[in-house]
């Protein structure tokens, strides 16, 4: 048997370390064992899909040094890899589930089960449909279908027994089938969910291992089945454990910058990320370099090593890793062009140079005009956030919002990045230039600079959050308290 992998992303934001690291196992899995990894895009979630996204994605994931034998971009014989392009295969298979009594239409209102999920907390009892729906009679289905009432597909799962999840690292995993919600599969407006979609696509994808994070062990047994109804052959799963912050929490973007874009735009070179992220689930042996290509991991790999607690996203062992590439790997040429693809590839020197030019009386003037282009954090000093336009409180609650609002932001760009500023302004009762003396400051490290707006779609989203989250901590950090009161500022 041929091994099949895939990384499967959802197209939703900007692609995370937590891909890379799930890809990079797929990738490993398959490789070891002559097999082939699939790129697959799960955005079955309409509204919250972009294009940018996707392209981000997949930018990202070859600039790790990743490349899928059969995806989107390259084709293949499973395609289409993109499943808003597959929903008649969906629709076909949904079909078969609804024909064999594995599967019913829920025409429950969002009302009513706001209400019943209501009285289950007030019980005590863990959220599960209550099935209402499946006493209805087939006669009663049709009147209400031709009637025209909106209503779902949900998997019919058993009131007793146990589920068994087999995962390879962690062995048998049990769940009580009672635990198990009767699963959305198809929403609404016709459209599968993930949990629809993922097992469909992995079968006919001929997918034969499943790396993923453990954030998804819950979902298992509604996947287990969906195969079993469909009579197929599960994937291998496996579960890895997720990345943590240094203090052990979930890694995330509130405390540590989570996108790849963030990495590479500070000047990690994508060797030493991806030897990082796989030291992470595979340390090295006693006396062994912890220095290691692609190919070494790829023949290393082995799933009884992942470790089971959470890894640690140490930033620190990840700059030692890159300044030892920097330092070791590259000869004087190769450096010199790891040095142009950063920062000075011709279209983006070409952009700086326009924004400055109508700023300098000498060319030497550019020093000090755009080294925030080729910095990582700035310099920030406290004073130089504050003006006579706006309190502390003002600029704490504006340096948030805007982290809030540039995060939601689905296009980034100098309309999309004006239009939040000058919101935010307007919220605060204030003209964007009383405003804009913090966002300057935190993100070119000077009060006059070149236009805000467009160094900020310049340096890109990651970059930019880092910024004003570092100028944000100087101020000080909103509080929980804080973060709820402010709320209704936020669109
Ligand atoms: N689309 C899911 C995600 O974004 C994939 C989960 C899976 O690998 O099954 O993580």
């Amino acid at each position: 048997m041929k091994v099949r992998t895939r990384i499967a992303p959802s197209p939703t934001g900007d692609p995370h370390v937590g891909t890379a690291y799930v890809a990079l196992v797929n990738y490993c899995l398959a490789k070891q064992n002559g097999g082939e990894f699939v790129l697959r895009i799960e955005d079955t979630d309409l509204t919250r899909s972009t294009s940018e996204s996707e392209r981000a994605i997949l930018d990202a994931l070859r600039w790790c040094g990743l490349s899928w034998d059969e995806g989107p971009d390259v084709g293949g014989p499973h395609g289409p890899y993109r499943q808003s392009e597959r929903t008649a295969i969906y629709r076909q298979y949904v079909g078969k589930l609804l024909e064999d009594g594995h599967a019913f239409k829920c025409f429950c209102t969002p009302q009513r089960l706001e209400e019943m999920r209501v009285a289950q907390r007030a019980a005590g009892l863990p959220p599960r449909y209550d099935g209402l729906c499946l006493t209805y009679s087939a006669g009663e289905v049709a009147r209400r279908e031709a009637a025209g009432e909106p209503h779902v597909v949900r998997l019919k799962v058993p009131d007793e027994g146990v589920c068994i999840v087999h995962d390879a690292r962690r062995g048998p995993i049990e769940f009580e089938w009672k635990s198990v919600d009767m699963q959305v599969l198809v929403k609404s407006d016709g459209l599968p969910t993930y949990h629809l979609a993922n097992v469909v696509d992995d079968h006919l994808m001929e997918i034969t291992h499943v790396a993923r994070g453990e954030e998804w062990v819950s979902s298992a047994p509604k996947h287990l089945l969906l195969y079993r109804y469909f009579g197929w052959d599960p994937p291998v799963l496996i579960h890895l454990p997720l990345l943590r912050n240094p203090d052990k929490s979930k890694l995330s973007k509130r405390k540590n910058p989570t996108g790849i874009l963030f990495y590479r735009a500070f000047g990690y070179v994508p060797e030493a990320l991806m030897n990082f992220l796989g030291l992470l689930v595979n340390s090295a042996h006693e006396g062994e370099d912890e220095m290691m290509s692609l190919e070494t991991m790829v023949k290393r790999f082995s799933v009884e090593h992942v470790p089971l607690g959470g890894p640690v996203f140490d930033v620190e062992k990840l700059d030692w890793l890159n300044g030892r590439y920097l330092r070791e790997r590259f000869d004087a040429g190769a450096f010199e062009a790891r040095v142009a693809e950063w920062g000075f590839a011709p279209e983006r020197l070409a952009r700086i140079a326009a924004l400055a030019q109508p700023r300098v009386q000498r060319l030497s003037d550019l020093a000090y005009l755009t080294a925030f282009f080729f910095a990582g954090r700035v310099p920030v000093r406290v004073e130089d956030l504050r003006s006579a336009k706006l309190d502390d409180l003002g600029t704490r609650q504006a340096l948030h919002l805007a982290l809030v609002e540039l995060d939601a932001l689905r296009e980034w760009n100098v309309a999309g990045i004006e239009g939040v500023l000058t919101r935010i302004a307007s919220v605060l009762g204030k003209k964007v230039r009383d405003i804009a003396r913090p966002f300057y400051v935190a993100i070119t490290g000077s009060p006059t600079s070149v236009p805000l707006y467009d160094a900020m779609d310049l340096l890109g989203r990651e970059v930019v959050r880092e910024r004003l989250r570092f100028a944000l901590e100087l101020l000080g950090t909103p509080t929980k308290r804080e973060i709820e009161d402010w709320k209704e500022l936020v669109v």
